[in-house]
């Protein structure tokens, strides 16, 4: 078995940051596509242009473009003993491309681990979500609120204000959603609560979940 690991959840559930802490534990990459695609929007690069619409009302850029730069990522050398995905797959179309994409090359993913948290919390804490221009760090002003000497400088992603969070809650459960069952049906679907819970302790349970693979 190797750490080919998918992050499912609703935007805010907390799937970056616990991502972030995966990846250091198990030392394999972190790849978001939100990420990737928001770099290049602030570089200017064409794949920026072409993104920037989607990003900016809360959509999805298209399957094809965006499994095309996964497929590509995952080419690497940094990849060979796995990695977290974050951020992808987000529909049924890019779940049943990346199997595929595996299966060419012999592999599978291994665990899809889905952070459970209700709506009512999500808005809550998008709303409340900033981070450090400086060094990428996420914070939540309510749950987990910065140290002082860089709480000046935060900032809060152009698509976490209040009229683009409802638009991504909705293509969440529309489009999102359905890959849970998805990667249940392949067995390797893995729940954590992550529902009035604080980064460590949702940490401590995908630990338990790690232990398991
Ligand atoms: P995130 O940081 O994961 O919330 O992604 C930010 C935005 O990037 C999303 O609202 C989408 O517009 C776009 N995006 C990220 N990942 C994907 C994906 N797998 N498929 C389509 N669009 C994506």
């Amino acid at each position: 078995m190797g750490f080919r690991i998918v992050m499912l959840g609703a935007p805010g559930a907390g799937k970056g940051t616990q991502a972030v802490r995966m990846a250091q534990e198990l030392k394999v990459p972190h790849i978001s596509t939100g990420d990737i695609f928001r770099k290049n929007l602030k570089d200017g690069t064409p794949l920026g242009l072409k993104v920037q619409g989607y990003l900016n009302s809360g959509g999805l850029v298209p399957d094809e473009l965006t499994c095309e730069i996964v497929a590509d990522r995952l080419t690497w050398d940094d990849c060979t003993a796995g990695y977290i995905l974050d951020g992808f797959p987000r529909s049924i179309p890019q779940a049943e491309m990346l199997t595929a994409f595996l299966a060419k090359r012999g592999e599978a993913i291994d665990a899809a681990i889905n952070i459970d948290v209700p709506d009512s919390e999500i808005v809550d804490r998008l709303s409340a979500r900033r981070s450090d221009p400086e060094t990428g760090a996420i914070y939540n002003l309510k749950f987990s609120p910065p140290p002082p000497e860089v709480a000046g400088r935060l900032i809060q992603r152009e698509d976490d204000k209040a009229e683009t969070v409802l638009n991504r809650l909705l293509t969440y459960h529309e489009t999102t959603e359905p890959i849970i069952s998805y990667y249940d049906d392949l067995g390797v679907l893995k729940n954590v609560s992550g529902a009035n819970a604080t980064p460590d302790s949702v940490f401590a349970e995908v630990l338990d979940v790690l232990k398991t693979l």
